[in-house]
């Protein structure tokens, strides 16, 4: 919701203001049809790559604050919203806790998180499968097109 590229820049300045945390990389900015709840207007979507020394639960953590402090409202479940800030990857790790599941558990069928994802990490393994991210966003592109996934 509302300027969204205003809000992504100022998730990425506040992620980069959390202590134990140095931006990497960022890929473009993508534009891209809702997903789950069709009727609403377009999502903007970045990925960027982050060292860090928190751990996954911490890093979890600092990231829901962000949402807190700039205002997130959870109406509905896949509706609009002003910033979503998700884990993908967190190294090798692979953890499923409650809490939190890594690599994330909805990322390979999502063209939305594959197709910025790849732009910064094709050649990343998912640590479970082995499979690169280049894999597994070519075996989705084949299956569902591009389904109006725009680079901006
Ligand atoms: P969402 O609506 O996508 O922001 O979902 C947030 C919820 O997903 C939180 O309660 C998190 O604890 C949980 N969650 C599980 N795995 C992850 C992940 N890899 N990244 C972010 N949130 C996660």
């Amino acid at each position: 919701m509302g300027c969204k590229r205003d809000n992504i820049a100022q998730a990425v300045a506040l992620i980069s203001a959390i202590p134990g945390v140095n931006i990497k990389n960022i890929s473009s900015l993508y534009e891209t049809e809702p997903w789950g709840k069709t009727d609403q207007d377009k999502f903007l979507n970045q990925v960027i790559e982050i060292e860090t020394s928190l751990p996954p639960k911490e890093l979890l953590r600092e990231l829901q604050n962000i949402e807190i402090k700039m205002g997130r409202q959870r109406q509905e479940k896949w509706g609009p919203r002003l910033i979503d800030l998700d884990i993908l990857l967190y190294g090798n790790e692979v953890l499923d806790d409650p809490q939190l599941i890594i690599p994330h558990p909805h990322m390979r069928e999502r063209l939305f998180v594959l197709v910025p994802l790849a732009e910064i990490g094709a050649d990343l393994r998912f640590p479970d499968n082995g499979a690169t991210v280049r894999e597994v966003l070519s075996s989705v592109l084949a299956r569902e097109g591009n389904r109006g996934i725009e680079r901006i």
